[in-house]
């Protein structure tokens, strides 16, 4: 271990950190231009933590969360993203409670933003499992079809779905958009719009950030981005001919 070098975690699990690779993380949670917006300050109240879901089920505290970014604990910040704040739900339950106006769940998708950003592997091991739907959303803009939005699909919404299915089909065929009503056609996204989208998450930065996270997915989606620009000179060419 060099001098300046930290070790976290149990020995089953430590890993080490430069000091100076804790302070470029913590720099990039703190330029988050939602971040002045999440964090206020703390009162080590508690009441996030009494109120969160996912407090009930894991070893996780939002409470702890804040605290740590508020006493810039930059070990604790990146012990927390190596595992816990992959357990908030989003659920922003917290957000509505705190009394300083703070947003646990907010920091959260921060800390998350920038554990996909540097690469992490706790970022890649939760992210591996969607990759499908992250192939569809980035490639067509959606991942499901409406019609895909059943309890068959999606059993924990648990019996009760039934009392707002109904209103949902009706719901459904209100919206005037074709693409809206089938599997089949909900995934034919307009040539035009697709390299709109392409063109947003080159320029976002969600391309490079995906290549750091999944780097298979990366050359896959960018072969369809290819793809999708040939088909769309060829139609601009047929327009000029025309
Ligand atoms: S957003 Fe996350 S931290 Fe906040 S209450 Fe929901 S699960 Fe807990
Ligand atoms: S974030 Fe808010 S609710 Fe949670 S401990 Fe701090 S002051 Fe209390």
């Amino acid at each position: 271990m060099s001098a300046t070098a930290i070790t976290i975690g149990d020995p089953l699990t430590e890993h080490e950190v430069s000091r100076e690779k804790l302070e470029d993380i913590f720099g990039d949670i703190c330029e988050h231009p939602l971040y002045d917006h999440e964090l206020h300050g703390c009162l080590n109240c508690g009441i996030c933590t009494a109120t969160c879901p996912s407090a009930h089920y894991f070893d996780y505290s939002p409470r702890e969360i804040v605290q740590l970014l508020w006493t810039e604990n930059l070990e604790g910040i990146y012990d927390a993203m190596q595992e816990k704040i992959w357990a908030c739900a989003q659920c922003y339950t917290c957000a509505a409670r705190c009394p300083f106006g703070n947003s646990p769940g907010g920091l959260v998708s921060i800390l998350r933003e920038v554990s996909i950003k540097h690469g992490m592997q706790s970022a890649k091991d939760v992210l591996r499992p969607f990759s499908r739907v992250m192939l569809k959303l980035i490639t067509t803009g959606n991942q499901l079809a409406p019609n895909m939005i059943t309890p068959d699909h999606f059993a924990d919404w648990g019996p009760n779905i039934s009392k707002i299915d109904a209103p949902l089909q009706v719901l459904r065929k209100a919206v005037p958009m074709p693409t809206m009503h089938t599997t089949d056609t909900a995934w034919v996204v307009n040539l035009k719009t697709s390299i709109e989208l392409y063109t947003i998450w080159e320029e976002s930065g969600v391309l490079d950030q995906l290549e750091t996270i999944d780097e298979n997915l990366f050359d896959v989606i960018i072969d369809i981005m290819d793809e999708k620009r040939e088909e769309y000179e060829d139609w601009l060419d047929e327009q000029d001919d025309d």
